[in-house]
């Protein structure tokens, strides 16, 4: 399936803005962003409920740019599940062949298979009304599946689920998808169900893509602060500084970074990103000196924020901390962990990667 340079504006909002993607057969690929960054119009010019201005759409190997979406073959499940309430869930899930003329035994044959896989037969001859939204959602899916698409395209299908719920549905999920074999097309804005689902992660802003990869690739190399900061919990810190040749100046702080591989140094304004989970913290030496502003125990792990001149440094600790707020602190960067932004906020190179 593929997308290329595809547009889609609604007056004058530019939802997609010259986006191009392969998905290939295997892929569990998630389109990540914030709220209006164009995910969903995504969808719906892949499903046919909407169609560019500009660009193609192949699904298939066959050009599918103008095509009805019943001309597709894909399969589509929305946020809010879309349940016929005057059907039971039996006839649910048989309703995308019922409406394809396909013979009466072969769709009980089908029902009671994608059912069972489910674990959803006890609940065929309910309405869903009368099942919890978790079991709603696995009906949505089990309609979605029975079908046989050439891809899956789930809007948020989880969301609507509460915490715990929705860890269990995200399992399931992935076992699904590896099973079928069949590419999916996910939306959410959630990233950390985006690194645990995924195959590959296109990150958006503004109808834009910024990043295609794979989730290590993603968050090991954000090509950019966007990235950077939209993925991980709590996200990477991004701190702004001044450089002078290989001198790092953070008000009256210096770092030097002469052991740094980069391929280039900034020559002025840059921004430094460190994840939470690869600073340390020292009471007698570091790189930069702060104050402990509040201490976050979790349980497994704690989430430490020092002040650093005036600006918050978040810093994941996996022992047991006995800080106090006020603290002097000293915080270490682990120096290949460590990522330099130009001014511009895109990523620089490092000679080892
Ligand atoms: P969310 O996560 O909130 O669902 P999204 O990333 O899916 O957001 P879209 O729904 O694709 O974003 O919307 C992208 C942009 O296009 C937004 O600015 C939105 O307001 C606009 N938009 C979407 N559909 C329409 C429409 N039918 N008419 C006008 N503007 C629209």
């Amino acid at each position: 399936m593929v997308l290329e340079n595809v547009t889609k504006r609604f007056s004058n909002i530019i939802a997609v803005n010259d986006v191009s993607l392969k998905i290939e057969k295997q892929d569990f690929f998630t389109l990540l962003g914030p709220s209006g960054c164009g995910k969903t119009t995504t969808l719906r010019l892949i499903a046919g409920l909407e169609f560019p201005d500009e660009g193609n759409i192949y699904i298939a190997g066959k050009n599918v740019t103008m095509e009805l979406p019943k001309n597709r073959n894909v399969a589509m499940v929305f946020q809010n599940y879309a349940l016929y309430p005057h059907m039971t869930v039996r006839e649910n899930i048989a309703y995308p062949l019922v409406v394809r003329k396909i013979p009466k035994r072969e769709i009980d044959r089908k029902v009671a298979f994608v059912a069972q896989s489910l674990q959803i037969s006890e609940l065929l001859d309910r309405y869903p009304q009368q099942i919890s939204g978790g079991q709603q959602q696995r009906v949505a899916l089990a309609r979605a599946v029975i079908q046989t698409p050439n891809v899956f395209l789930l809007d948020e299908p989880l969301s609507n689920l509460d915490a715990k719920l929705r860890i269990e549905a995200r399992s399931f999920l992935k076992r699904l998808s590896m099973e079928l074999g069949t590419s999916v097309i996910y939306v959410t804005h959630d990233q950390s169900e985006a690194m645990a689902l995924s195959t590959k992660i296109a990150v958006m802003n503004q109808g834009r893509i910024l990043q295609v990869g794979t989730p290590k690739e993603v968050y090991d190399k954000p090509m950019n602060t966007f990235v950077a900061s939209f993925i991980g919990n709590p996200p990477m810190n991004i701190i702004d500084c001044l450089f002078v040749g290989t001198k790092c100046v953070l008000g009256d702080q210096i770092i030097d970074f002469s052991d740094l591989p980069l391929i280039d140094f900034p020559s002025k304004k840059a921004f430094i990103g460190i994840r939470p989970e690869h600073v340390t913290l020292d009471t007698k030496d570091g790189d930069l000196i702060g104050e402990i502003y509040v201490v976050e125990p979790l349980g497994f792990e704690t989430i430490v924020t020092v002040s650093v001149n005036g600006k918050p440094l978040k810093v994941l600790v996996f022992e047991d901390v006995s800080f106090k707020s006020g603290d002097k602190i000293f915080v270490k960067f682990k120096r290949n962990k460590l990522h330099i932004f130009d001014e511009n906020g895109v990523r620089i190179r490092r000679r080892d990667e």
